[in-house]
């Protein structure tokens, strides 16, 4: 697959959910297997378990992936460290894809910097923004860092018009500002929503 750079670059794909994310992250990752590159793809886990997973798109594609419970995880796996799944021993994969980025940590910065001066293709796909519509954690930091950004667009589940933020909702309602980011329990919703029809209460 013929790469604008030269050796190792940090792509970033964004946007709110439903906009898509996942579904370009796969079509990338797809081409470069398609390419005979040697990819390796993670996602964060959501049940705090390390284990074998599938990156999914809400329209059903999906790829094999590895779910991490942090940074950590990836680096202990990239160096052929886990127990578990042995692939990719060293040397390194050409390609490295992280779903949900967002829900990692920091940490996950460094690690995708590092591994693009050592030569990695890194794609990134995760929200650019919080359900508040403010920036979301280290989004910002790697949006500026990266050599390719590409942000998506859903449809506004009110008007059809192009949604570039997430809807919260709590029992049908709008999130308030100060609710939680995680509720254990509670029955929440996500809509894809644009400028206008985007509610945050007070
Ligand atoms: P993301 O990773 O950004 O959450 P996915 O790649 O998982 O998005 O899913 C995108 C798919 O979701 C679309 O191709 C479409 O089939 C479906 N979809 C459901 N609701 C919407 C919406 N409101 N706007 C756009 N796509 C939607």
């Amino acid at each position: 697959l013929k790469s604008p750079y030269h050796g190792g670059h940090l792509e970033v794909i964004v946007g709110p959910m439903f906009s898509g994310k996942s579904e370009e992250l796969i079509r990338r990752v797809t081409r470069a297997v398609i390419a005979r590159q040697r990819v390796q793809v993670y996602k964060p886990a959501i049940d705090d378990r390390y284990h074998a997973a599938a990156v999914a798109s809400h329209a059903g594609r999906t790829v094999d992936a590895v779910a991490v419970r942090g940074a950590a995880d990836i680096r202990a796996h990239l160096a052929g460290e886990d127990t578990l799944l042995r692939v990719d021993v060293p040397p390194l994969p050409d390609v490295v894809g992280i779903d949900e980025v967002q829900f990692l940590d920091g940490d996950v910065v460094l690690l995708a910097l590092e591994l693009a001066d050592q030569g990695v293709r890194v794609i990134l796909a995760g929200l650019d923004l919080d359900f508040r519509a403010e920036p979301f954690g280290w989004m910002p930091d790697l949006l500026a860092r990266a050599e390719s950004v590409e942000k998506l667009t859903a449809i506004c589940t009110v008007c059809g018009a192009p949604a570039t933020r997430s809807q919260r909702l709590i029992g049908g309602e709008p999130a308030r500002f100060d609710d939680p980011v995680v509720l254990v329990g509670a029955l929440e919703s996500y809509e894809a929503r644009c400028r206008v029809h985007h509610v945050v209460s007070d």
